[in-house]
């Protein structure tokens, strides 16, 4: 063998095949190799001179299939006809470096110069059956992102300076628009827009199409079959070709017809909730103006009823009649203490909260001083070291003389009563709680809760109205605080009162 099989006659086209990209091989009937082109010769890493005479299958076909393709030849040699035909085959190859590479072959047999031969074009396909392979993986996975998306998804024409016919639609999108596949693809996207939006798509999408912008979002309506709108935040973006061209429009669909329902509900709630507490408040107001003006109208004509049963009790001083007037005396006097409770728990909520440095100490000793005159010296009240508090001196005064007062009126008979106060600061709030400490009969501790009520009363063999430990929440309340009950150590009861930081 020569490595040029190529008579004159035959120069014309062996210089042809030397510039063939493909590789161009000639067999034997045997199948060793006679010639092959220079693209062989770079393809398979073998020149022509070392080729030549070769079993093909020797030189280019991987270990791994080299007993098939013997067989083949064999079979070929007792008289089979190989299968020759026009389309090319893909098979494996290997190099003379070792490397396997994919190639496309089409097989051809011809009559040359007294024989029969076969030839072959070779053409490398790896990288393109690799990118081929790329690519359909590459799809696989838009499709499924596109099928399996949790939001709808709908792929679709453009149309002039518009969104045209819907092209392809997930199963997300089918749920949320409540329409078949297969109707959504004979509708354009513009035909299932909610007619009042329609104005946004015109107003938007010509500045995405001439790429004014990259996507789009805003909220948006659909319309199901039955007529019922679905909002949508709505995304879409634009498909090109090379030049730039509008080829598809992708839109994305996030159903938020629940989230707005629920938006709106709450708005409506917070409203109704507003107008209840402004109607709640001014019915307390109207309450509280109530109670002053009924105080003051009752206290005028007591006060006279007052006046007369003293001078009727000082000029008749004999028999029924005292007896008589005395006993008005005494219920006029609890009417005017109850008025002035009420009074008092009225302006609780209503007085201008003025603050002032209190020095509690002071107030303490002068509330007991007074609290001893009334009860003819008896009670003791003690206390440690207390602290100068910024709040209103009238009011806490008030908070401090009914706390003090229950605790010194609460006690049972054979008890002198005693009430001790203390303070103690938080370090983190800076808060202080006053605590009153009493030796009386306690309050039960399903009632703790309930002293604070106005009119509720415990013990009601002792003198009382129910309005003080009410009025004192209301005061401790507006200066932000807290006021309650716990049992003392040894009996009585400790009240307790929380004041935070004024400002
Ligand atoms: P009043 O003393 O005029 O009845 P308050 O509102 O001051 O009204 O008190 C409500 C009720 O709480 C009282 O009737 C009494 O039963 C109970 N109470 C208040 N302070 C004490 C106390 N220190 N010890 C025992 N019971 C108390």
């Amino acid at each position: 063998m020569t490595g040029d099989p190529a008579a004159p006659h035959d120069r014309l086209l062996v210089g042809a095949m030397q510039t063939s990209p493909d590789a161009f091989v000639v067999l034997d009937h045997e199948d060793r190799v006679e010639w092959w082109n220079r693209a062989a010769e770079r393809l398979f890493g073998w020149p022509v001179e070392e080729a030549a005479g070769q079993l093909l299958t020797d030189l280019v076909v991987p270990e791994q299939y080299r007993a098939a393709h013997h067989a083949g030849l064999r079979r070929r040699a007792a008289g089979a006809r190989p299968r020759l035909g026009a389309d090319p085959v893909q098979v494996e190859a290997l190099c003379r470096d070792g490397r396997r590479i994919l190639v496309e072959l089409s097989v051809g047999e011809l009559e040359w110069q007294g024989g029969r031969r076969f030839h072959a074009f070779i053409r490398d396909v790896t990288d393109r059956e690799a990118a081929r392979g790329a690519l359909e993986l590459s799809e696989n996975r838009s499709r499924t992102a596109f099928e399996n998306a949790p939001v709808g998804m709908l792929l679709t024409e453009v149309d002039g300076d518009g969104f045209g016919q819907v092209m392809s639609v997930n199963p997300a999108a089918v749920e949320m628009l409540g329409r078949s596949y297969d109707e959504l693809r004979s509708l354009s996207l513009g035909a299932i827009t909610h007619r009042d939006d329609a104005p946004l798509d015109a107003d938007r999408v010509p500045g995405l199409l001439r790429g004014d912008v990259d996507k789009l979002q805003y909220e948006k309506r659909f319309v199901r079959p039955d007529g019922r709108p679905v909002w949508v935040s709505f995304s879409a973006s634009v498909v090109r070709d090379i030049d730039g061209t509008p080829m598809h429009a992708i839109h994305q669909l996030v159903d938020i017809t629940e989230r707005l329902a629920a938006a709106q509900q709450l708005v409506r709630l917070n409203d109704e909730l507003r107008r209840t507490n402004e109607e709640l408040a001014a019915a307390n107001a109207e309450l509280d103006r109530f109670t002053a003006a009924v105080a003051h109208d009752l206290k005028s004509p007591l006060m006279a009823i007052l006046m007369h049963a003293d001078l009727m009790v000082e000029s008749h001083g004999h028999g029924g009649a005292l007896r008589g007037a005395a006993a008005i005396s005494r219920s006029a006097r609890r009417l005017n203490a109850l008025i002035e409770g009420l009074l008092g728990y009225s302006r609780a909520e209503h007085a201008a909260l003025r603050r002032q440095w209190v020095d509690l100490d002071t107030l303490v000793d002068e509330v007991a001083e007074e609290l001893a005159v009334a009860a003819g010296g008896r009670p003791r009240v003690t206390r440690d070291r207390l602290p100068s508090l910024h709040v209103e001196a009238v009011l806490l005064r008030q908070v401090v003389a009914n706390v003090i007062g229950n605790g010194l009126k609460y006690v049972a008979p054979d008890v002198t009563p005693h009430v001790h106060v203390s303070a103690e600061q938080d370090d983190s709030t800076q808060a202080w709680t006053l605590r009153f400490r009493d030796n009386g009969i306690g309050i039960p501790s399903a009632s703790r809760e309930r002293v604070f009520e106005i009119f509720h009363r415990e013990a009601t063999d002792h003198p009382g109205s129910g309005i003080g430990l009410a009025t004192c929440r209301r005061i401790v309340e507006r200066h932000g605080g807290r006021i309650w009950v716990d049992d003392g150590d040894d009996g009585g009861s400790v009240v307790s009162v929380l004041l935070p930081p004024s400002g």
